[in-house]
């Protein structure tokens, strides 16, 4: 069984253009077509929750964690964003949605400013660069969403380890629209569509892309919190406690 926990700061939803396209929210929509897939158990949390909903126990039971995030960033406190990546090296799976690519828990993952140049109002078509990827299964060969905003190169991430979406843009821009990357033993997965006003996460081609992600991301093998104190640890102080003193 893999548990996904949908995060959302929860703002734009309780606004009447957004609940008129996601009465259920943005998390809710998500959770709800996740839900219906075998072998995946969601809950959903949200910023205005205690511990912003993201409390220890509630991220240990976690495989992966989904994010969307606009206007709140700065309310996610450094301490969260920390535990996140710090989940993320010892094997949670993390997958950042739309404007969730300025979210503290990504630019910290990333290391870069992750900036990215922008458009609201485009009509998009998404081009699968990566058929071979197991998020692109199922996936034609391109896919095409009326409205969306339109994100641009540059994108200020590093270089993916795999451009499964290509975006391209009426204005003629294009975009490194479904990026994966390795962060310890974690995966990364950065999706573009997701405007909070353009309905794409009830597009079936949207929801297909993450349920795959989800299955992509989830630990394949974890590594146990000693493991990270392990690293930090002096040679005396292992010796002390009677573990072995790596050779380098
Ligand atoms: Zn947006």
């Amino acid at each position: 069984m893999i548990r996904v926990t949908v995060w959302n700061e929860n703002i734009h939803d309780k606004e009447d253009g957004v609940r008129a396209v996601y009465p259920l929210g943005l998390h809710g929509t998500i959770a709800e077509f996740l839900g219906k897939l075998e072998g995946v158990q969601v809950r959903t949390a949200t910023l205005d929750q205690p511990d912003c909903g993201l409390p220890e126990s509630v991220l240990e039971e976690t495989d992966v964690l989904i994010w969307w995030g606009h206007v709140a960033h700065d309310r996610v406190p450094d301490e969260l964003a920390q535990r996140i990546v710090e989940r993320v090296n010892r094997g949670m799976g993390f997958i950042g949605l739309h404007s969730a690519h300025m979210s503290k828990p990504l630019r910290k993952l990333l290391g870069t400013s992750c900036t990215l140049r922008w458009r609201d109002g485009e009509f998009e078509r998404l081009w699968c660069t990566a058929p071979g990827h197991p998020i692109a299964q199922g996936l034609p060969p391109a896919f095409t969403l009326e409205q969306e905003e339109m994100y641009g190169e540059f994108f200020d991430i590093p270089q993916p380890e795999t451009v499964v979406f290509t975006g391209w843009f009426r204005g003629g821009e294009v975009f490194r629209s479904g990026c994966c990357w390795t962060c310890g033993y974690g995966r990364v997965f950065y999706f573009q569509p997701g405007h909070e006003t353009n309905g794409s996460f009830h597009n079936p081609y949207v929801q297909q892309i993450i349920g795959n992600a989800v299955r992509w991301a989830a630990p394949t093998a974890r590594r146990n919190g000693l493991d990270c104190l392990f690293a930090q640890k002096s040679a005396e102080e292992l010796t002390a406690q009677g573990e072995e003193v790596p050779a380098f």
